[in-house]
C-alpha cells in the first residue's frame, strides 16, 4: 500500500525516483570505464547548459581540467554571471557559514532528484526501502498536512528542539515502542539523548542503520552513537547543499556518488590529502563546475571489495573554515578541540563553546551529569586560557539552545556575550 502512495506522491510532485534508482544501481555493475563515459557525456549535457550562462559561454570546446576553480566568494559575488536564466530554478537555499560569507546555491530540479535517489541507493544498499518505518529526529515544520505526509511516508518525526531529560526520555520511549528500522538524526540531538540515556542506564533498541546530517558529526558523537546502537550501522552520507557526494557501502567504503558528481582532490599534501573541487552534473541553472567545497579529503587507489567500480573516498577532514578567528591571527579549529574537549567533561552531559571575536571574549555552557558533583572547572579554564588565549567563563545551564533551523553549535560564533 505505502510502495504504491510513494509512487503515487513521486508521480504528483514530478520526481521519477524509482526510475532513477534503477538506472543508478545500475551502475554498480558497471566497468570504471563505463562509468567514465557516462561522466565525459553528462559533462557535455552540462556544458550545453552552462554555455548560456556569460561566465562560460566560450567553454563550449574546453574539456573539464580547461574549466577554472573560482573560490566561494566569487560564486557569490558574481552571481549574475553564472546563472543559465533557460527556466526559472527550482530552488534557492542560503547557508550561513561559522565563519566567512554565507552561501547562495541554486538547487536544479534534476539535482534534487539526484540526491533523493541516492538517498534511496543507500537504503537499497543496506537492503532497506523507502517504505519502512524511519524515526527522524530534526527539523520539519509541524502542521496538519506534514503530519499527514509523514504518516503516509512511515516516518515519525520527533523535533530537534530544547532537548532536556523529560523529551530524552519520552524519545527513548518512541524509540523501544515503535522499532523504527532507520534512525536519521541531527547528531548533536541524538547525542543529548544518548547522554541522558547513558545516565538512566537504559536499553535503546537496535535500527539497522542510523544515519545523519544537517551538522558536523564530531568523533565524540560518532563513537557515542555506536557504543549505544553496537547491532546498528552508522552509515555516512556525505552531501552538502551543493550534491550528493558519496555513500558507506556496507563494507564501510564511501563511494562517490559518480552518477552524480565528478569529484577532484588539488592542492594535495604528502598523503594525498587535499582540496575537494565538485562538479554537479546536474548544476543546470547555475554551473558548479570545479566548485571547491571547502573541505579536505583524500581518494583512496583501491577498488572497493564490494565489487563497485565508482572511486571511493579514504578521508574526510570537515570544514577548513570552522573555526574561531583568535586575535593573534592563529585559528582554534573546532574539530581539534572537540576531541581534547571531552576527555575533559567528567561529569559534564553536554557543552557548547561561544566566541565573540570582537570582544575576545568566551562562555563555556554544560549541562552537569550529576548535579550533585562538581566538574573540573580547573583544567577547563586553563584549557581555554591556552588555546583560545583568553580567560572563559563557565555557565551550568539546563538545556543547550538551538539555532532557528533546529540544528545545534557545539562551537558557536556569538556577539550577544
Ligand atoms: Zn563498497
Amino acid at each position: 500500500m505505502r510502495k504504491y502512495l510513494n509512487t503515487l506522491i513521486d508521480r504528483v510532485t514530478g520526481f521519477p525516483l524509482e526510475a532513477s534508482l534503477r538506472k543508478v544501481l545500475a551502475m554498480d555493475k558497471w566497468s570504471r570505464q563505463e562509468i567514465e563515459n557516462y561522466q565525459l557525456i553528462m559533462f557535455d549535457k552540462l556544458k550545453q547548459y552552462a554555455v548560456k550562462s556569460s561566465i562560460y559561454k566560450d567553454f563550449k570546446d574546453k574539456n573539464l581540467n580547461e574549466f577554472p576553480v573560482f573560490s566561494r566568494d566569487f560564486y557569490l559575488s558574481h552571481e549574475k554571471e553564472f546563472l543559465t536564466h533557460f527556466r526559472k530554478p527550482y530552488r534557492i537555499i542560503y547557508t550561513s557559514g561559522t565563519t566567512g560569507l554565507p552561501r547562495k546555491i541554486y538547487v536544479s530540479k534534476e539535482m534534487l532528484l539526484a540526491k533523493r535517489t541516492s538517498h534511496l541507493k543507500m537504503l537499497s544498499w543496506y537492503g532497506l526501502k523507502r517504505e519502512y518505518k524511519e524515526l527522524y529526529i530534526g527539523w520539519a515544520e509541524e502542521n496538519l498536512f506534514l503530519k499527514i505526509y509523514y504518516k503516509i511516508k512511515n516516518k515519525i518525526f520527533l523535533s530537534s528542539y530544547g532537548i532536556d531529560q523529560k523529551k530524552a526520555m519520552k524519545y527513548i520511549e518512541i524509540l523501544n515502542s515503535e522499532k523504527p528500522r532507520i534512525i536519521f538524526s541531527y547528531p548533536y540531538a541524538l547525542d543529548f539523548i544518548l547522554a541522558y540515556a547513558e545516565t538512566l542506564n537504559v536499553k535503546l533498541f537496535q535500527p539497522k542503520i542510523i544515519y545523519t546530517g544537517a551538522e558536523n558529526l564530531f568523533p565524540h558523537i560518532r563513537e557515542r552513537i555506536i557504543k549505544h546502537f553496537p547491532e546498528s550501522k552508522l552509515v555516512n552520507e556525505y552531501w552538502s547543499t551543493e550534491a550528493n557526494i558519496a555513500v558507506e557501502c556496507p563494507m564501510g567504503n564511501m563511494h562517490i556518488d559518480e552518477d552524480t558528481v565528478i569529484v577532484e582532490v588539488i592542492n594535495k599534501d604528502k598523503n594525498g590529502v587535499g582540496d575537494i573541487l565538485i562538479t554537479n552534473l546536474f548544476s543546470y541553472d547555475f554551473p558548479l563546475i570545479r566548485y571547491p567545497l571547502g573541505d579536505r579529503i583524500a581518494l583512496s587507489d583501491n577498488y572497493c571489495p564490494c565489487g563497485r567500480k565508482t572511486k571511493i573516498i579514504s578521508k574526510i577532514y570537515g570544514r577548513v573554515n570552522d573555526y574561531f578567528p583568535l586575535p593573534n591571527g592563529k585559528k582554534f579549529v573546532f574539530l581539534e578541540h572537540d576531541e581534547q574537549l571531552i576527555n575533559m567533561c567528567t561529569n559534564i552531559l553536554a557543552y557548547q563553546v561561544l566566541y565573540n571575536p570582537e570582544k575576545h571574549k568566551g562562555v563555556f555552557r554544560y549541562i552537569k551529569k550529576n548535579a550533585e558533583k562538581n566538574i573540573d572547572h580547573e583544567r577547563i579554564t586553563n584549557y581555554f586560557t591556552k588555546y583560545l588565549t583568553t580567560d572563559i567563563l563557565l555557565e551550568e545551564v539546563k538545556v543547550i539552545e538551538n539555532e532557528p533551523s533546529g540544528k545545534y553549535k557545539i562551537f558557536k560564533i556569538s556577539d550577544s556575550i
